[in-house]
Protein backbone atom coordinates (compact mmCIF):
# COMPACT_ATOMS: atom_id res chain seq x y z
CA UNK A 1 0.00 0.00 0.00
CA UNK A 2 1.28 3.41 -1.06
CA UNK A 3 2.44 6.36 1.75
CA UNK A 4 2.00 8.54 -1.19
CA UNK A 5 0.45 8.57 -4.77
CA UNK A 6 1.88 10.86 -7.51
CA UNK A 7 0.80 11.68 -11.45
CA UNK A 8 4.59 11.79 -11.88
CA UNK A 9 7.60 10.49 -10.24
CA UNK A 10 11.11 11.75 -11.31
CA UNK A 11 14.78 9.86 -9.84
CA UNK A 12 16.86 12.36 -10.36
CA UNK A 13 17.55 16.02 -10.23
CA UNK A 14 20.30 16.73 -12.72
CA UNK A 15 19.27 19.37 -15.59
CA UNK A 16 17.37 16.09 -16.94
CA UNK A 17 15.12 15.46 -14.33
CA UNK A 18 14.41 18.97 -12.67
CA UNK A 19 13.45 20.37 -16.25
CA UNK A 20 10.95 17.71 -16.50
CA UNK A 21 9.82 18.21 -12.88
CA UNK A 22 9.01 22.07 -13.46
CA UNK A 23 7.44 21.14 -16.71
CA UNK A 24 5.14 18.87 -15.76
CA UNK A 25 3.81 21.06 -12.55
CA UNK A 26 3.94 23.77 -15.52
CA UNK A 27 0.97 21.48 -16.55
CA UNK A 28 -0.68 20.65 -13.28
CA UNK A 29 0.82 17.13 -13.05
CA UNK A 30 1.20 16.38 -9.13
CA UNK A 31 4.86 15.64 -9.59
CA UNK A 32 7.61 14.20 -6.35
CA UNK A 33 11.20 14.66 -7.36
CA UNK A 34 13.91 12.44 -5.78
CA UNK A 35 17.64 13.58 -5.54
CA UNK A 36 20.44 12.41 -3.72
CA UNK A 37 23.01 15.29 -3.66
CA UNK A 38 24.02 17.26 -0.69
CA UNK A 39 26.88 19.74 -0.52
CA UNK A 40 29.01 20.35 2.44
CA UNK A 41 26.94 21.77 4.78
CA UNK A 42 24.45 18.29 4.25
CA UNK A 43 22.21 20.92 2.05
CA UNK A 44 19.96 19.43 -0.54
CA UNK A 45 22.26 19.99 -3.45
CA UNK A 46 20.18 19.90 -6.85
CA UNK A 47 20.76 20.38 -10.37
CA UNK A 48 22.71 17.47 -10.44
CA UNK A 49 26.52 16.49 -12.59
CA UNK A 50 25.73 19.38 -14.38
CA UNK A 51 25.08 21.96 -11.29
CA UNK A 52 27.50 20.24 -8.86
CA UNK A 53 30.66 18.89 -10.58
CA UNK A 54 30.15 19.69 -14.23
CA UNK A 55 28.87 22.15 -16.59
CA UNK A 56 28.80 25.11 -13.70
CA UNK A 57 31.94 24.97 -11.90
CA UNK A 58 34.02 23.78 -15.35
CA UNK A 59 33.13 27.44 -17.17
CA UNK A 60 33.18 29.36 -13.49
CA UNK A 61 37.01 28.03 -13.39
CA UNK A 62 37.85 28.04 -17.32
CA UNK A 63 36.45 31.81 -17.65
CA UNK A 64 38.44 32.65 -14.29
CA UNK A 65 41.89 31.08 -15.64
CA UNK A 66 40.66 32.52 -18.79
CA UNK A 67 41.13 36.02 -17.34
CA UNK A 68 44.58 35.20 -15.73
CA UNK A 69 45.82 33.77 -19.20
CA UNK A 70 44.58 36.82 -20.65
CA UNK A 71 46.18 39.46 -18.22
CA UNK A 72 49.21 37.80 -18.23
CA UNK A 73 49.75 37.16 -22.60
CA UNK A 74 47.26 39.37 -24.25
CA UNK A 75 46.71 42.78 -22.63
CA UNK A 76 50.27 44.47 -23.69
CA UNK A 77 49.21 44.39 -27.47
CA UNK A 78 46.11 46.43 -26.37
CA UNK A 79 48.81 48.56 -24.55
CA UNK A 80 47.89 48.02 -21.48
CA UNK A 81 50.45 46.89 -18.79
CA UNK A 82 50.02 45.11 -15.88
CA UNK A 83 52.59 44.13 -13.16
CA UNK A 84 52.82 41.81 -10.50
CA UNK A 85 49.67 39.22 -11.43
CA UNK A 86 49.22 36.44 -9.06
CA UNK A 87 46.21 33.90 -8.58
CA UNK A 88 44.31 33.15 -5.36
CA UNK A 89 43.43 29.40 -6.45
CA UNK A 90 41.23 29.82 -2.99
CA UNK A 91 39.27 32.44 -3.98
CA UNK A 92 39.11 31.19 -7.54
CA UNK A 93 37.32 27.49 -5.89
CA UNK A 94 35.44 29.82 -3.66
CA UNK A 95 33.88 31.63 -6.01
CA UNK A 96 32.99 28.56 -8.01
CA UNK A 97 31.21 27.56 -4.94
CA UNK A 98 29.13 30.34 -4.52
CA UNK A 99 28.11 30.06 -8.11
CA UNK A 100 26.75 26.33 -7.59
CA UNK A 101 25.40 27.30 -4.51
CA UNK A 102 23.23 30.40 -5.81
CA UNK A 103 21.82 28.04 -8.24
CA UNK A 104 21.24 25.41 -5.61
CA UNK A 105 19.21 27.59 -3.78
CA UNK A 106 17.77 29.13 -6.59
CA UNK A 107 16.16 25.67 -7.96
CA UNK A 108 15.08 25.24 -4.62
CA UNK A 109 13.01 28.10 -5.20
CA UNK A 110 11.45 26.96 -7.86
CA UNK A 111 10.68 23.68 -6.76
CA UNK A 112 8.44 25.29 -4.11
CA UNK A 113 7.21 27.86 -6.20
CA UNK A 114 5.83 25.15 -8.70
CA UNK A 115 4.50 22.86 -5.49
CA UNK A 116 7.23 20.04 -6.45
CA UNK A 117 7.31 17.99 -3.81
CA UNK A 118 11.30 17.56 -3.00
CA UNK A 119 12.92 14.62 -1.88
CA UNK A 120 16.39 14.78 -0.73
CA UNK A 121 17.54 11.25 -0.61
CA UNK A 122 17.54 7.78 -2.92
CA UNK A 123 15.17 6.66 -4.75
CA UNK A 124 15.04 2.87 -6.00
CA UNK A 125 11.92 1.41 -8.65
CA UNK A 126 10.20 -1.19 -7.96
CA UNK A 127 7.44 -3.12 -9.52
CA UNK A 128 4.26 -1.21 -10.68
CA UNK A 129 5.94 1.89 -10.94
CA UNK A 130 6.12 1.71 -6.90
CA UNK A 131 9.24 3.51 -5.83
CA UNK A 132 11.01 2.97 -2.48
CA UNK A 133 12.31 6.52 -1.19
CA UNK A 134 14.86 6.44 1.50
CA UNK A 135 15.19 10.56 2.36
CA UNK A 136 18.49 11.20 4.24
CA UNK A 137 16.48 12.55 6.59
CA UNK A 138 13.52 10.87 7.71
CA UNK A 139 11.86 7.78 7.32
CA UNK A 140 11.70 5.55 4.17
CA UNK A 141 8.27 5.60 2.36
CA UNK A 142 7.01 3.95 -1.04
CA UNK A 143 5.44 6.30 -3.35
CA UNK A 144 3.71 5.60 -6.19
CA UNK A 145 3.30 7.54 -10.07
CA UNK A 146 1.00 7.11 -13.05
CA UNK A 147 4.49 7.90 -14.49
CA UNK A 148 8.11 7.25 -13.41
CA UNK A 149 11.14 9.38 -15.12
CA UNK A 150 14.29 7.91 -14.76
CA UNK A 151 16.64 10.37 -14.88
CA UNK A 152 20.00 9.32 -12.46
CA UNK A 153 22.30 10.24 -15.04
CA UNK A 154 26.34 9.24 -15.33
CA UNK A 155 29.64 9.00 -13.04
CA UNK A 156 32.65 8.83 -14.23
CA UNK A 157 34.40 5.66 -15.58
CA UNK A 158 37.61 4.35 -14.13
CA UNK A 159 40.24 2.16 -15.44
CA UNK A 160 42.11 -0.89 -13.51
CA UNK A 161 45.35 -0.15 -11.82
CA UNK A 162 44.40 3.54 -11.50
CA UNK A 163 42.86 4.21 -7.89
CA UNK A 164 41.22 7.29 -7.69
CA UNK A 165 41.62 8.76 -4.11
CA UNK A 166 40.08 12.12 -4.93
CA UNK A 167 43.59 13.66 -3.72
CA UNK A 168 46.58 12.70 -6.05
CA UNK A 169 44.42 10.63 -8.88
CA UNK A 170 40.91 12.50 -9.01
CA UNK A 171 38.22 12.58 -11.70
CA UNK A 172 36.04 15.41 -12.53
CA UNK A 173 34.97 16.25 -8.65
CA UNK A 174 38.95 16.45 -7.62
CA UNK A 175 39.86 18.39 -10.77
CA UNK A 176 37.34 21.38 -9.66
CA UNK A 177 38.47 21.36 -6.09
CA UNK A 178 42.57 21.58 -6.26
CA UNK A 179 44.15 23.78 -3.38
CA UNK A 180 46.82 24.78 -5.22
CA UNK A 181 48.36 24.85 -9.12
CA UNK A 182 49.88 21.19 -9.69
CA UNK A 183 53.27 22.35 -10.78
CA UNK A 184 52.93 18.55 -13.16
CA UNK A 185 49.22 17.67 -13.93
CA UNK A 186 48.80 14.34 -15.90
CA UNK A 187 45.89 13.83 -18.08
CA UNK A 188 44.65 10.52 -18.84
CA UNK A 189 42.05 11.34 -22.19
CA UNK A 190 42.23 13.79 -24.52
CA UNK A 191 38.05 14.41 -24.72
CA UNK A 192 35.94 16.98 -23.64
CA UNK A 193 36.70 17.02 -19.66
CA UNK A 194 40.58 16.60 -20.17
CA UNK A 195 40.71 19.46 -22.57
CA UNK A 196 39.04 21.70 -20.45
CA UNK A 197 40.38 20.82 -17.39
CA UNK A 198 43.52 20.70 -18.77
CA UNK A 199 43.32 24.29 -20.33
CA UNK A 200 42.20 25.27 -16.19
CA UNK A 201 45.21 24.31 -14.60
CA UNK A 202 47.16 24.67 -17.67
CA UNK A 203 46.21 28.06 -17.82
CA UNK A 204 47.20 28.93 -14.19
CA UNK A 205 50.43 27.57 -14.62
CA UNK A 206 51.04 23.90 -14.48
CA UNK A 207 52.94 21.78 -16.54
CA UNK A 208 49.84 19.38 -18.33
CA UNK A 209 50.39 15.99 -20.13
CA UNK A 210 47.30 14.78 -21.79
CA UNK A 211 47.40 11.07 -22.60
CA UNK A 212 45.18 9.69 -24.93
CA UNK A 213 44.89 6.61 -26.12
CA UNK A 214 43.29 7.30 -29.54
CA UNK A 215 45.91 7.78 -32.48
CA UNK A 216 43.72 11.18 -33.62
CA UNK A 217 43.05 14.13 -31.20
CA UNK A 218 38.86 14.91 -31.16
CA UNK A 219 37.98 12.11 -34.00
CA UNK A 220 34.70 13.89 -33.49
CA UNK A 221 35.37 16.51 -35.91
CA UNK A 222 36.57 16.46 -39.47
CA UNK A 223 40.47 16.65 -39.52
CA UNK A 224 40.57 19.96 -40.62
CA UNK A 225 39.17 21.82 -37.29
CA UNK A 226 40.81 19.11 -35.21
CA UNK A 227 44.02 19.94 -36.98
CA UNK A 228 43.42 23.81 -35.85
CA UNK A 229 42.52 22.40 -32.19
CA UNK A 230 45.43 20.68 -31.48
CA UNK A 231 47.87 23.80 -33.30
CA UNK A 232 46.02 26.34 -30.92
CA UNK A 233 46.82 23.89 -27.64
CA UNK A 234 50.29 23.05 -28.81
CA UNK A 235 50.65 27.03 -28.65
CA UNK A 236 49.46 27.21 -25.02
CA UNK A 237 51.72 24.24 -24.03
CA UNK A 238 49.35 21.79 -23.76
CA UNK A 239 51.41 18.74 -24.06
CA UNK A 240 49.20 15.85 -26.02
CA UNK A 241 50.53 12.71 -26.24
CA UNK A 242 48.13 10.65 -28.93
CA UNK A 243 48.54 6.63 -28.97
CA UNK A 244 49.08 6.57 -25.10
CA UNK A 245 47.66 3.70 -23.11
CA UNK A 246 48.16 3.99 -19.62
CA UNK A 247 48.39 0.74 -17.97
CA UNK A 248 48.92 2.12 -14.03
CA UNK A 249 49.65 5.23 -11.74
CA UNK A 250 50.96 4.80 -8.27
CA UNK A 251 50.95 7.44 -5.60
CA UNK A 252 53.51 7.78 -2.99
CA UNK A 253 54.82 10.40 -1.05
CA UNK A 254 52.36 13.18 -2.69
CA UNK A 255 53.45 11.87 -5.90
CA UNK A 256 52.04 10.02 -9.22
CA UNK A 257 53.88 7.84 -11.37
CA UNK A 258 52.11 6.89 -14.34
CA UNK A 259 52.84 4.18 -16.89
CA UNK A 260 52.10 3.57 -19.99
CA UNK A 261 52.86 2.55 -23.59
CA UNK A 262 53.27 4.11 -26.93
CA UNK A 263 54.61 3.30 -30.01
CA UNK A 264 58.06 4.01 -28.67
CA UNK A 265 57.52 0.89 -25.96
CA UNK A 266 56.78 1.68 -22.49
CA UNK A 267 57.08 4.79 -20.91
CA UNK A 268 56.84 6.27 -17.19
CA UNK A 269 57.10 9.70 -15.55
CA UNK A 270 56.09 11.42 -12.00
CA UNK A 271 53.74 14.08 -11.68
CA UNK A 272 51.81 16.08 -8.87
CA UNK A 273 48.28 15.07 -9.92
CA UNK A 274 46.45 12.77 -12.18
CA UNK A 275 43.19 13.39 -13.60
CA UNK A 276 41.32 10.38 -15.00
CA UNK A 277 38.81 11.66 -18.25
CA UNK A 278 38.54 8.75 -19.68
CA UNK A 279 34.21 9.21 -20.28
CA UNK A 280 31.26 8.20 -17.82
CA UNK A 281 28.90 5.46 -17.20
CA UNK A 282 24.92 5.24 -16.99
CA UNK A 283 24.12 5.60 -13.22
CA UNK A 284 21.62 2.32 -12.68
CA UNK A 285 23.62 0.96 -10.21
CA UNK A 286 21.14 0.67 -6.95
CA UNK A 287 18.33 2.71 -9.22
CA UNK A 288 16.16 -0.72 -9.69
CA UNK A 289 15.19 -3.40 -8.00
CA UNK A 290 14.80 -6.95 -9.67
CA UNK A 291 10.99 -6.85 -10.13
CA UNK A 292 11.14 -3.15 -11.55
CA UNK A 293 10.51 -4.46 -15.56
CA UNK A 294 12.99 -2.39 -17.04
CA UNK A 295 15.76 -3.98 -18.80
CA UNK A 296 19.30 -2.27 -19.05
CA UNK A 297 21.92 -2.44 -21.90
CA UNK A 298 25.03 -4.40 -21.95
CA UNK A 299 26.61 -0.80 -21.42
CA UNK A 300 24.45 -0.30 -18.50
CA UNK A 301 21.80 2.17 -20.24
CA UNK A 302 18.48 2.06 -19.73
CA UNK A 303 17.56 0.77 -22.55
CA UNK A 304 14.49 2.95 -24.11
CA UNK A 305 12.76 3.74 -27.56
CA UNK A 306 13.05 6.87 -29.72
CA UNK A 307 10.09 8.17 -27.13
CA UNK A 308 12.12 7.43 -24.35
CA UNK A 309 10.01 4.77 -22.80
CA UNK A 310 11.51 2.10 -20.94
CA UNK A 311 10.67 -1.77 -21.06
CA UNK A 312 8.16 -0.60 -18.29
CA UNK A 313 4.78 0.27 -18.52
CA UNK A 314 4.46 4.06 -18.40
CA UNK A 315 8.51 4.43 -17.30
CA UNK A 316 10.83 6.13 -19.03
CA UNK A 317 14.20 7.41 -19.30
CA UNK A 318 16.01 10.24 -20.09
CA UNK A 319 19.19 12.23 -20.26
CA UNK A 320 22.91 10.62 -19.36
CA UNK A 321 21.00 7.05 -17.97
CA UNK A 322 20.41 6.48 -21.98
CA UNK A 323 21.39 6.25 -25.39
CA UNK A 324 22.95 9.34 -27.24
CA UNK A 325 25.10 12.40 -26.39
CA UNK A 326 25.83 12.94 -22.91
CA UNK A 327 25.07 16.98 -22.44
CA UNK A 328 23.09 18.95 -20.13
CA UNK A 329 20.56 20.02 -23.13
CA UNK A 330 20.28 17.39 -24.17
CA UNK A 331 19.14 15.71 -20.68
CA UNK A 332 16.55 18.57 -20.02
CA UNK A 333 14.91 18.86 -23.84
CA UNK A 334 14.48 15.22 -23.48
CA UNK A 335 12.71 15.52 -19.94
CA UNK A 336 10.60 18.27 -21.15
CA UNK A 337 9.35 16.28 -24.72
CA UNK A 338 8.80 13.20 -22.27
CA UNK A 339 6.34 15.31 -20.18
CA UNK A 340 4.85 16.93 -22.75
CA UNK A 341 3.99 14.11 -24.66
CA UNK A 342 2.26 12.46 -21.37
CA UNK A 343 0.22 15.78 -20.59
CA UNK A 344 -0.54 17.14 -23.78
CA UNK A 345 0.11 13.90 -26.52
CA UNK A 346 2.72 16.09 -28.35
CA UNK A 347 6.64 16.22 -27.33
CA UNK A 348 9.22 15.47 -29.76
CA UNK A 349 13.21 16.25 -29.36
CA UNK A 350 15.43 16.15 -32.75
CA UNK A 351 18.48 14.27 -31.63
CA UNK A 352 20.32 15.28 -35.15
CA UNK A 353 20.54 18.80 -34.50
CA UNK A 354 21.59 19.12 -30.44
CA UNK A 355 24.80 21.18 -30.38
CA UNK A 356 27.88 19.87 -29.05
CA UNK A 357 30.80 22.93 -27.65
CA UNK A 358 33.77 22.26 -25.93
CA UNK A 359 34.88 25.79 -23.54
CA UNK A 360 38.72 25.74 -24.41
CA UNK A 361 40.03 28.37 -26.16
CA UNK A 362 39.12 29.11 -29.11
CA UNK A 363 36.02 27.00 -28.33
CA UNK A 364 35.01 24.59 -30.63
CA UNK A 365 31.10 23.94 -31.32
CA UNK A 366 29.22 21.71 -33.77
CA UNK A 367 26.00 20.39 -34.88
CA UNK A 368 24.79 17.55 -37.53
CA UNK A 369 26.79 15.68 -39.58
CA UNK A 370 30.78 15.84 -40.31
CA UNK A 371 32.67 15.37 -43.76
CA UNK A 372 33.59 11.46 -42.65
CA UNK A 373 29.42 10.99 -41.57
CA UNK A 374 28.37 12.05 -44.79
CA UNK A 375 30.98 10.09 -47.17
CA UNK A 376 29.93 7.25 -45.08
CA UNK A 377 26.29 7.92 -45.64
CA UNK A 378 27.00 8.14 -49.74
CA UNK A 379 25.83 12.04 -49.61
CA UNK A 380 27.16 14.13 -51.52
CA UNK A 381 27.88 17.79 -50.43
CA UNK A 382 29.28 21.03 -50.79
CA UNK A 383 31.50 22.74 -48.69
CA UNK A 384 32.01 26.32 -47.21
CA UNK A 385 34.52 27.54 -44.95
CA UNK A 386 35.97 30.75 -43.63
CA UNK A 387 38.57 32.51 -40.80
CA UNK A 388 37.95 34.64 -38.22
CA UNK A 389 40.93 36.41 -39.36
CA UNK A 390 39.40 37.77 -42.02
CA UNK A 391 36.88 39.50 -39.85
CA UNK A 392 37.52 42.69 -38.69
CA UNK A 393 35.61 41.81 -35.42
CA UNK A 394 38.34 38.93 -34.63
CA UNK A 395 41.10 40.87 -35.26
CA UNK A 396 39.75 43.80 -32.86
CA UNK A 397 39.06 41.71 -30.14
CA UNK A 398 42.67 40.01 -30.45
CA UNK A 399 40.57 36.35 -31.26
CA UNK A 400 41.03 36.04 -34.69
CA UNK A 401 42.52 31.80 -34.55
CA UNK A 402 40.45 29.45 -36.14
CA UNK A 403 37.11 29.02 -38.92
CA UNK A 404 33.43 28.47 -39.40
CA UNK A 405 32.86 25.53 -41.38
CA UNK A 406 29.24 24.48 -43.27
CA UNK A 407 28.12 21.20 -45.15
CA UNK A 408 25.43 21.81 -47.31
CA UNK A 409 23.55 19.49 -49.36
CA UNK A 410 24.85 19.21 -52.74
CA UNK A 411 21.52 18.93 -54.37
CA UNK A 412 18.90 20.63 -52.76
CA UNK A 413 21.49 23.19 -50.56
CA UNK A 414 19.68 22.18 -47.31
CA UNK A 415 22.35 22.68 -44.53
CA UNK A 416 23.78 18.91 -42.61
CA UNK A 417 26.40 20.13 -40.47
CA UNK A 418 28.35 22.79 -38.97
CA UNK A 419 31.79 23.45 -37.00
CA UNK A 420 33.22 26.35 -35.87
CA UNK A 421 36.75 26.73 -34.27
CA UNK A 422 37.01 30.11 -32.94
CA UNK A 423 36.09 32.91 -30.62
CA UNK A 424 32.43 32.76 -29.43
CA UNK A 425 31.56 29.25 -31.37
CA UNK A 426 29.27 28.16 -28.32
CA UNK A 427 27.12 31.16 -29.49
CA UNK A 428 27.75 31.26 -32.82
CA UNK A 429 26.38 27.46 -33.34
CA UNK A 430 23.04 28.84 -32.21
CA UNK A 431 22.23 30.01 -35.25
CA UNK A 432 23.16 27.01 -37.47
CA UNK A 433 21.05 24.66 -34.99
CA UNK A 434 18.09 27.35 -35.66
CA UNK A 435 18.84 26.92 -39.48
CA UNK A 436 19.32 23.19 -39.79
CA UNK A 437 16.04 22.82 -37.51
CA UNK A 438 14.03 25.11 -40.51
CA UNK A 439 15.79 22.71 -42.55
CA UNK A 440 17.35 26.06 -43.67
CA UNK A 441 19.79 25.94 -47.17
CA UNK A 442 23.52 27.82 -46.92
CA UNK A 443 21.77 30.13 -49.18
CA UNK A 444 18.99 31.08 -46.60
CA UNK A 445 22.20 31.46 -44.47
CA UNK A 446 24.02 33.62 -47.15
CA UNK A 447 20.74 36.14 -47.76
CA UNK A 448 20.40 36.99 -44.16
CA UNK A 449 21.95 40.06 -43.01
CA UNK A 450 24.29 39.82 -40.30
CA UNK A 451 25.31 43.11 -38.58
CA UNK A 452 29.15 44.28 -39.09
CA UNK A 453 31.50 44.32 -37.42
CA UNK A 454 30.56 40.80 -35.51
CA UNK A 455 32.00 37.26 -35.28
CA UNK A 456 28.70 35.81 -36.94
CA UNK A 457 29.61 37.65 -40.22
CA UNK A 458 32.29 34.50 -40.83
CA UNK A 459 29.07 32.09 -40.43
CA UNK A 460 27.91 34.11 -42.91
CA UNK A 461 30.29 34.07 -45.16
CA UNK A 462 30.96 30.56 -44.68
CA UNK A 463 27.44 30.39 -46.06
CA UNK A 464 28.35 32.21 -48.96
CA UNK A 465 31.79 30.24 -49.64
CA UNK A 466 29.13 27.52 -50.02
CA UNK A 467 28.51 29.22 -53.76
CA UNK A 468 32.02 30.05 -53.62
CA UNK A 469 30.95 33.93 -53.39
CA UNK A 470 32.60 34.43 -50.44
CA UNK A 471 33.29 38.49 -50.42
CA UNK A 472 36.67 39.05 -47.85
CA UNK A 473 38.66 35.68 -49.16
CA UNK A 474 39.52 34.12 -52.63
CA UNK A 475 37.05 31.69 -53.38
P1 LIG B 1 22.90 14.24 -13.85
O1 LIG B 1 23.22 15.65 -14.05
O2 LIG B 1 24.02 13.29 -13.61
O3 LIG B 1 21.89 14.20 -12.62
C1 LIG B 1 21.44 13.02 -12.05
C2 LIG B 1 21.19 13.25 -10.57
O4 LIG B 1 20.50 12.14 -10.04
C3 LIG B 1 22.47 13.39 -9.74
O5 LIG B 1 22.34 14.45 -8.86
C4 LIG B 1 22.54 12.07 -8.98
O6 LIG B 1 23.20 12.21 -7.73
C5 LIG B 1 21.06 11.78 -8.79
N1 LIG B 1 20.75 10.36 -8.59
C6 LIG B 1 21.29 9.30 -9.23
N2 LIG B 1 20.70 8.15 -8.80
C7 LIG B 1 19.76 8.53 -7.87
C8 LIG B 1 18.84 7.81 -7.09
N3 LIG B 1 18.74 6.49 -7.18
N4 LIG B 1 18.05 8.50 -6.23
C9 LIG B 1 18.15 9.86 -6.13
N5 LIG B 1 19.01 10.58 -6.87
C10 LIG B 1 19.79 9.93 -7.74
N6 LIG B 1 27.23 19.04 -20.56
C11 LIG B 1 26.94 20.12 -21.30
O7 LIG B 1 25.92 20.12 -22.01
N7 LIG B 1 27.74 21.24 -21.28
C12 LIG B 1 28.86 21.29 -20.52
O8 LIG B 1 29.55 22.30 -20.53
C13 LIG B 1 29.20 20.15 -19.73
N8 LIG B 1 30.29 20.18 -18.95
C14 LIG B 1 30.58 19.09 -18.17
C15 LIG B 1 31.72 19.13 -17.39
C16 LIG B 1 32.05 18.05 -16.60
C17 LIG B 1 33.30 18.11 -15.75
C18 LIG B 1 31.18 16.91 -16.57
C19 LIG B 1 31.49 15.74 -15.68
C20 LIG B 1 30.05 16.86 -17.35
C21 LIG B 1 29.74 17.94 -18.17
N9 LIG B 1 28.62 17.95 -18.99
C22 LIG B 1 28.34 19.03 -19.77
C23 LIG B 1 27.71 16.79 -19.06
C24 LIG B 1 26.47 17.06 -18.19
O9 LIG B 1 26.88 17.31 -16.87
C25 LIG B 1 25.53 15.87 -18.23
O10 LIG B 1 25.23 15.54 -19.57
C26 LIG B 1 24.22 16.20 -17.52
O11 LIG B 1 24.48 16.54 -16.18
C27 LIG B 1 23.26 15.02 -17.57
O12 LIG B 1 22.10 15.36 -16.90
P2 LIG B 1 21.17 14.26 -16.22
O13 LIG B 1 20.02 15.01 -15.65
O14 LIG B 1 20.92 13.15 -17.15
O15 LIG B 1 22.05 13.62 -15.04
P1 LIG C 1 35.21 11.72 -23.62
O1 LIG C 1 34.55 10.54 -24.19
O2 LIG C 1 34.94 13.06 -24.19
O3 LIG C 1 36.80 11.53 -23.68
C1 LIG C 1 37.44 10.44 -23.11
C2 LIG C 1 38.77 10.24 -23.82
O4 LIG C 1 39.52 9.31 -23.07
C3 LIG C 1 38.61 9.67 -25.23
O5 LIG C 1 39.33 10.47 -26.14
C4 LIG C 1 39.19 8.28 -25.11
O6 LIG C 1 39.83 7.84 -26.29
C5 LIG C 1 40.19 8.45 -23.98
N1 LIG C 1 40.51 7.22 -23.25
C6 LIG C 1 39.66 6.24 -22.86
N2 LIG C 1 40.34 5.29 -22.17
C7 LIG C 1 41.65 5.67 -22.13
C8 LIG C 1 42.83 5.13 -21.56
N3 LIG C 1 42.81 3.99 -20.89
N4 LIG C 1 43.99 5.81 -21.70
C9 LIG C 1 44.02 6.99 -22.39
N5 LIG C 1 42.92 7.55 -22.95
C10 LIG C 1 41.76 6.91 -22.82
O7 LIG C 1 34.89 11.65 -22.05
P2 LIG C 1 35.14 12.72 -20.88
O8 LIG C 1 36.10 13.75 -21.29
O9 LIG C 1 35.40 11.90 -19.66
O10 LIG C 1 33.72 13.38 -20.73
C11 LIG C 1 32.57 12.56 -20.51
C12 LIG C 1 31.37 13.16 -21.15
O11 LIG C 1 30.93 14.28 -20.38
C13 LIG C 1 31.62 13.75 -22.54
O12 LIG C 1 31.55 12.76 -23.54
C14 LIG C 1 30.49 14.70 -22.65
O13 LIG C 1 29.34 13.99 -23.02
C15 LIG C 1 30.34 15.22 -21.24
N6 LIG C 1 31.01 16.52 -21.12
C16 LIG C 1 30.57 17.54 -21.90
C17 LIG C 1 31.21 18.77 -21.83
C18 LIG C 1 30.73 19.87 -22.71
O14 LIG C 1 29.66 19.75 -23.26
N7 LIG C 1 31.48 20.96 -22.85
C19 LIG C 1 32.27 18.97 -20.96
C20 LIG C 1 32.69 17.91 -20.20
C21 LIG C 1 32.05 16.69 -20.27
Amino acid sequence: MADKEFDLIVIGGGPGGYAAAIRAAQLELKVLLIDDRQDDNGKPAPGGTCLNVGCVPSKALLDSSKHFHHIQHDYTAHGINVEKVSMDVGKMIERKRKIVKQLNGGLMQLFKANKIEFANGRGKLFSDRQVEVRPHDGENYIAVGKHVMLAAGSEAFSIPNVEIDGKIIVDNIGALEFDAVPERLAVIGAGVIGLEMGSVWRRLGSEVVLLEAMDDLLPVVDPDISKAAAREFKKQGLDIRLGAKVSSAEVSEDKVKVTWSDKNGEQSETFDRLLVAVGRKAASEGLLADDSGVELTDRGQVKVDEDCRTTAENVWAIGDLVRGPMLAHKASEEGIAVVEALATGHGHINLDTIPWVIYTDPEIAWVGKTEKQLKEDGIEFRAGSFPFAATGRGLAMGEAAGHVKILADAEDDRILGVQIIGPTASELIAECVVAMEFAGSSEDLARIVHAHPTLSEAVHEAALAVDKRAIHKTN
